[in-house]
């Protein structure tokens, strides 16, 4: 076995979103269960990068990160934008798409077969989003949403509990929009009656909670407009669906709301917690939010303040905005100071680590 010592290590580095840490611990634990060995970025052969194109300092930390590195093998994936994509291959990165991870190890590689059980497994039931965020590139990075079918869904759900997994991750950009062709019954999917109906995101969490079994479902990223009733029911009635809820407001202002084509305004954000708080006792919400959008003027942000201190969020993944091309903010420039920016950042985490 030639080289295998040598050929062995790996390390794993993300920048940007909650998504790509996510994508960061499964691609980890896929590494790890094909044989390779994780170690600090010094002794690592193999580096594998996940980039994030939504803000600039974003793709800019990672190409400053992968000059250094020389003497490895680097690969890189996560969302990357054409032009990026080009400043990367001059550097000698190889690009790949986590769906294909298994094509970048040669049979040499493979032979080793570690099994590292872990307590949390991340599992993809839908990926891209249709929303058009007017800051983000993940519809330009990722496309448009599409769902696994029902069946596949539930069935690695079954794999990663019979692996012994005990807190199970449904992820997807827009996880609560799932709609995954329903299963086939009797060779016809969604059976006789059923026809084409789709299975929503809450029929889903009811399949998986009837899974014999210890273990607790989370599930990440979530759009406002896509907190429907029937998974507010979900979450509040099924034992193993924990108590937790990823509701990204971005911002607490209506005039920024709209100018990040955010479809809700503040009070509709307000009165889904309301609901969600009064049906789930005990609920975990956390958020996402942007400070220092081009039109956010201090009057905005103290809305933003205002919202914050009305929820009381469990966590908070506070971002400076940064404008990224392609985006249709990107024509709005960047007028907020970086100063600005950070001391809006540092209120929003003093008001969130006191939750
Ligand atoms: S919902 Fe908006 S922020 Fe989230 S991935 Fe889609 S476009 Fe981006």
């Amino acid at each position: 076995m030639r080289n295998q010592k040598k050929l062995n290590n790996f390390f794993v580095k993300s920048f940007g979103c909650q998504y790509n840490e996510f994508d960061a611990t499964t691609l980890t634990n896929s590494l790890k269960q094909i044989g390779l060995v994780e170690t600090t970025l010094d002794e690592a052969d193999f580096v594998f990068v996940l980039n994030c194109s939504v803000r600039k300092t974003g793709v800019d930390r990672a190409m400053g990160f992968v000059r250094n590195l020389e003497s490895k093998k680097i690969y890189l994936s996560g969302c990357v934008l054409k032009p990026d994509k080009k400043r990367f291959l001059k550097k000698n990165v190889e690009l790949f798409e986590l769906d294909n991870i298994d094509k970048l190890f040669t049979s040499e590689l493979l032979t080793f077969n570690l099994q590292l059980p872990t307590i949390s497994k991340f599992i993809p039931i839908m990926k891209g989003c249709n929303n058009f965020c007017s800051y983000c590139v993940v519809p330009y990075t990722r496309g448009r949403e599409v769902s696994r079918p029902f069946e596949d869904a539930v069935n690695d759900v079954k794999k990663a509990i019979a692996a012994d997994h005990k807190e199970i991750w449904l992820l997807g950009q827009n996880v609560n929009s799932y709609d995954g062709p329903p299963p086939l019954q009797g060779g016809v999917r969604g059976g006789e009656n059923n026809n084409n109906k789709r299975f929503r995101f809450a029929q889903l969490l009811t399949e998986i909670n009837n899974i014999s079994g210890n273990f607790l479902i989370y599930f990440t990223s979530n759009h406002p407009k896509d907190m429907s009733d029937e998974i507010i029911e979900a979450v509040a009635t099924l034992p193993k669906i924990a108590k937790f809820i990823h509701l990204p407001v971005q911002s607490g202002s209506n005039k920024v709301l709209r100018s990040m084509n955010r479809p809700y305004t503040r009070d509709e954000y307000l009165k889904l917690v309301k609901k969600i708080k009064a049906r789930i006792p005990n609920v975990k919400i956390t958020t996402d939010v942007i400070v220092g959008y081009p039109n956010e003027t201090e009057a905005d942000f103290q809305k933003t303040v205002d919202i914050f201190k009305k929820v009381g969020y469990f966590q908070a993944y506070v971002n400076k905005y940064s404008p990224r091309e392609g985006t249709a903010a990107h024509k709005l420039g960047d007028p907020v100071l970086w100063s600005e920016k950070e001391r809006r950042w540092r209120i929003l985490n003093e008001i969130a680590n006191k939750n």
